[in-house]
């Protein structure tokens, strides 16, 4: 009866506790740190880890019709969101982020391209496409 009683008041906290829990925000909005460890598993397999740490965002309100943005907020920093309302699919945001990544490439490389998807930014997603990165993704 014990063992019923501390269960029931175990339920009863969790119970009472969840509003708080349907307060956060859902999974779909904030740091992603699944696509932030992408990030520096891309980095260290297809980039030489030379790109900077960055922390990956994902946002449920996009605010450009891109799905996704790299913003730079200083010297080797970058912010990185990705719009999972444009861009549900967790495979489609990781190809999303290595475009965005050869960005944060091109600009560490000191590289300006009049259109920013020129031939060195296409480079840079070819060569990640030989290299295999795309392979389990699609
Ligand atoms: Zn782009």
């Amino acid at each position: 009866m014990k063992i019923l009683i501390k269960s029931f008041v175990v339920l009863a906290f969790l119970f009472f506790s969840s509003p708080a829990v349907s307060k956060k925000r859902p999974a779909t909005e904030g740091p992603s740190p699944d696509l932030t460890q992408f990030y520096n598993d891309t980095n260290f397999k297809y980039f030489e880890a030379r790109l900077p740490r960055v922390t990956v965002m994902v946002s449920e309100e996009p605010d450009s019709p891109d799905l996704g943005e790299t913003v730079p907020c200083g010297e080797h920093c970058y912010s990185i969101t990705i719009y999972s309302s444009l861009v549900p699919d967790y495979n489609e945001q990781k190809m999303v982020e290595l475009h965005e990544m050869c960005h944060v490439d091109m600009d560490e490389l000191g590289i300006q391209e009049f259109d920013q998807h020129g031939p060195n930014f296409q480079t840079c997603m070819v060569s990640l496409a030989k290299k295999g990165a795309f392979a389990s993704l699609w």
